[in-house]
Formats: structure tokens, sequence, C-alpha cells
């Protein structure tokens, strides 16, 4: 399987293929560049508009509140059993409002229209599981575009075909695709199935389609105790090398056995954990650091 707009950052390993980026880090710190913020997801002037707006609304100078966007959580099924799935995908116990049934299609239009109403730019997808496993996800997402709403999509990516990227590019959606590890083996593990082709061929269609041109382009990736050297030195210069927004985060602790949480990093009172330091610290190297 070829992916060409991945191929400066991937390598065989004994372990199967690997995105390595440790070899893009210069050796001289870089100047500071603005971090680019994913389209409708990040904090920018626009969510300091919504501030203002709900201000003014909770002083009683404005009707309703406004969204900057709005996450709609679906019943979906998952094709994959992560560790530590933050819906309990892996434990076959969802949480609750997660295992009902799926809205009508006149329950949608009602929620579009309650978002419209309230000045949202954006719907997110983020759960509870896999969007593409649901036959009825391109009907969804385009009674949400057609409707002018934006949209943030999370997917492991692993479903999705060239054709099905395209069209997913030629609307208003970022894509924010999830991996466990940079390396093939050890992706593969922490997701319990052979994914991780799959999910870099389609970082490899979103960016054949530019997404990464338009701020429309994220990879996230939860950081453990056992990936986060892969995180800090390979993943996000990997990422920033190639236009894509990475975005590690913590482990989500809801659904995790003890034996899970030993790999995870604990904080202290409400400070994150200490290994956020030396992120900021690499990532001084690679540039990007807001001022
Ligand atoms: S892809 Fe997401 S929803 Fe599916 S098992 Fe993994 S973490 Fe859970």
């Amino acid at each position: 399987m070829k992916f060409p707009n991945l191929d400066a950052v991937l390598e065989d390993s004994p372990s199967g293929i690997a995105i390595v980026g440790r070899k893009l880090i210069p050796e001289t710190e870089q100047p500071e560049r603005l971090i680019p913020q994913l389209k409708y997801y990040m904090v920018d002037d626009s969510a300091q508009e919504v501030v203002q707006h709900n201000l003014r609304w909770a002083n009683g100078e404005e009707e309703k509140p406004h969204f900057k966007f709005a996450y709609v959580m679906l019943p979906t099924a998952c094709n994959q059993r992560c560790m530590g799935c933050f819906t309990g995908q892996d434990k076959s116990r969802l949480q609750s409002g997660l295992d009902g049934p799926f809205y009508s299609g006149d329950t949608i239009d009602e929620i579009i229209g309650f978002l419209q109403d309230h000045g949202t730019e954006a719907v997110v997808y983020g759960g509870g599981g896999e969007l593409f496993t649901w036959k009825g996800a391109f009907d969804y997402i385009e009674r949400v575009t057609d409707s002018g709403l934006g949209m943030v999509i999370f997917t492991n990516g692993s479903l999705l075909g060239e054709q099905d990227v395209k069209e997913l590019a030629s609307r208003d959606i970022s894509l924010i695709i999830s991996l466990r590890d940079t390396v093939e083996a050890k992706h593969n593990n922490a997701i319990g199935v052979n994914g991780f082709r799959r999910t870099l061929r389609t970082l490899n269609y979103a960016l054949q389609n530019g997404m990464h041109e338009q701020n429309r382009l994220a990879v996230e990736i939860p950081v453990t105790k056992d990936n986060q050297e892969r995180v800090i030195y390979d993943f996000v210069p990997a990422m920033r090398f190639l236009g894509v927004i990475p975005l590690p985060e913590e482990y989500i602790q809801l659904m995790t056995s003890e034996e899970e949480k030993r790999v995870c990093h604990e904080s202290i009172g409400n400070r994150p954990p200490p290994v956020t330091d030396r992120w900021h610290a690499r990532f001084a190297r690679v540039g990007f650091l807001r001022p």
C-alpha cells in the first residue's frame, strides 16, 4: 500500500511501518510562527465574539446565547476496540445516552434549526463510536452542511475510501483523524485490530485533497507513558512537516481499567501532568509557539 503524500515521514521498522519525525527536528530553535487553528474547533477571534455576546446575554442585553460549536453525540457502533476507549467500546459497556436509537430525520432537523437559531458555526461529531460505521453517515453530513453549518468530525479513518474523503473535502468539514501510536504494531495492538494502514490511507487522501492547506486536517493521539517519547520526537515534528495539526492529548481516563491507568500520567492537583513542560520545550524547536 503506497502513501505518496506521507513518503517523507514513513519508514519501515521491525514492527511494521512507522511515522518517523525526529530526523525533521532542526538543530537550532526556529523563529516563532503562529499555531495553525483547526477550522471551527480552536479558539480564535470568533470565540471571543461568542463570549462577548454571551456576556451581554447574561446581562439581559441579548435575547439568546450563541454557541461556537455544538457536540452532537450519536449512538454509532465502532469497528475498533481501542484500549481505554472513552465511550467504553472496548469493554462493551457504553456510556448511558449512547446506546439508544438514532435521532429521526425530523429530530435532526429540529436540532439543526435550534443551533442555527443560536448563531452556531459548526456541529462536532466526537462519538460515541465511529461515524462511518453508520449507513446514514453521509446523509447526516449532507443534512448538516447543506443547512449552512460547518462540521468537525472525529474519525479513526479506517472505513473511508478515496471518493468518501473527496466528498468530505468538498464540504465545509474539518477532520480529526485518530491514531494511538506512530508504529504500526503498537497502534494495532492498542486498537485491537489491524487498522494502521487504513487510517494512514485516509490521512493520505485528506492531504491529497488539500484539507491541510485550509487548516481542516488534524491528527489526535492520546499520550501515555508508553508512547510519549514517540509523540514528542516523531508524531509532532512529522505532522508539522506535513502541515497537519497535531493534537496530542492526555489519555482520557473515563472508562479505563486499573491496569490501563498504569500507562497514564498522573495530574498534580489541578495542574496538567509534567510531561507538558517537555512538550513545550520540544515545540520551541519546531517553531509554532504563540508569543
Ligand atoms: S475509535 Fe474511538 S470510539 Fe472507536 S474504540 Fe477507538 S476510541 Fe473508542
